[in-house]
């Protein structure tokens, strides 16, 4: 097992990461704040490792909610399921939260913390490759609203972060692989040396090897961390952490929400803001193909779905919440490890790329 710290400016927490760790109750017990535990997780994720955990708190309150599966769930409804299992199992303010499972449970588990009764303790037990090296970091939590994703919601940080990297033995290829396109996002923007490491061992970490998903979600964490203490309030750097997401949530929307993972779509997406930085001169050919290559070795696409045309895709960039004023901002790459914001990048430049993209 490996520990992360987190200092946050008054107080920090754990992030253990390794494997195993979902039977080690000295990991969870000194963060809680009594006897009340009760622990979210979903339909998936129950069957799996609900139990285990249960076993491993054989000595406390324990109860449970399990939610149905799904992006769709997100939302004060299901919020409120766990609310109302708080208050039927008459649990006070030293209640403890325990999220089991993806990005999904996490978001929803931590805004129900932030909330019932005006903030409880809780713990992020993440169970997919993207919530352990990103949703379970940073403190934001919440739910979609019918006009928007992550509409409402409120800061509130876990008192730990336990990764037990078995987790991810069960999750389905495609979601670790998507889980991939955020830890090498933190390579290209912040990190060369992680990116070398990360070219080094791809076809380890996708075989699953532990001590390789340790390093690499230590890694993804203690980066992610320290952008956010840098930048709490996203004025600046926390910006870097979007690279490749303007596009990739224009190829979200237009292939249809779901049919085209987060992380694949990011993927793609980072691809094109390799592009448009070898169009303006800051990368060369070589780096671009490198990027290529490791995309590639993750499993992820490499260029946007060619149902999409170039209209379409600046129409949605423009609608996403990055773009101010009139002019796109973008997230690019300076230099391989050097991530910048920028709107140097014109319309015509974003149709060049696309329209002469090998496809
Ligand atoms: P998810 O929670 O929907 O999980 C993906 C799928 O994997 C689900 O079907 C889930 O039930 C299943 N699953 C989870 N763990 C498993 C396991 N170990 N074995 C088998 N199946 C398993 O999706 P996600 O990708 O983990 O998270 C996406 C969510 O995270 C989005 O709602 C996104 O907005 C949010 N997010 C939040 C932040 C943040 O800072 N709070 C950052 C990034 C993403
Ligand atoms: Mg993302």
């Amino acid at each position: 097992m490996q520990t992360l710290t987190v200092e946050l400016p008054d107080r920090h927490y754990p992030i253990h990461v390794g494997p195993g760790l979902l039977d080690d109750a000295s990991l969870l017990t000194p963060h809680f704040t009594g006897r009340q535990v009760m622990i979210v997780t979903n339909e998936t994720v129950a069957p799996l490792y609900l139990e285990r955990l249960k076993t491993t708190l054989a000595d406390y309150d324990v109860h449970e909610v399990i939610l149905p599966d799904g992006e769709a769930t997100k939302n004060l409804e299901h919020v409120e399921r766990i609310w109302d299992a708080l208050l039927a199992a008459g649990f006070n303010r030293r209640a403890t939260l325990i999220a089991l499972g993806g990005g999904v449970t996490g978001d929803m588990t931590g805004f129900a913390a932030a909330s019932y009764q005006r903030g409880i303790a809780f713990i992020q037990v993440p169970t997919t490759l993207l919530a352990q090296v990103d949703s379970s970091v940073g403190g934001k939590t919440g739910v979609n609203h019918p006009r928007g994703k992550n509409m409402i919601g409120a800061f509130h940080q876990p008192r730990a972060v336990i990764v037990d990297t078995d987790t991810l033995n069960t999750l389905p290829a495609r979601e670790l692989t998507a889980g991939l396109a955020e830890v090498i996002k933190y390579g290209l923007i912040r990190d060369v040396d992680f990116m070398t490491w990360l070219e080094d061992n791809m076809a380890g970490l996708r075989s699953l090897e532990a001590p390789l998903l340790t390093e690499a979600i230590l890694k993804s964490c203690a980066i992610k961390a320290e952008i956010v203490v840098e930048d709490e309030t996203e004025q600046g750097v926390r910006a870097h952490l979007n690279l490749g997401h303007t596009f990739g949530h224009a190829i979200e929307t237009a292939m249809g929400y779901g049919n085209w993972l987060h992380g694949e779509a990011v993927g793609a997406g980072m691809m094109m803001a390799t592009g448009l930085s070898q169009r303006l001169g800051w990368l060369d050919e070589a780096t671009l193909e490198r990027v290529a290559s490791l995309l590639n070795a993750a499993g992820l696409p490499r260029h946007a779905p060619t149902e999409v045309s170039a209209e379409r895709f600046l129409e949605l960039m423009h609608l996403d919440k990055k773009v101010t004023d009139a002019r796109l901002r973008l997230v690019l790459l300076k230099a391989l490890g050097k991530a910048c914001i920028t709107d140097e990048v014109n319309e015509t430049t974003v149709r060049e790329l696309l329209e002469n993209w090998e496809r």
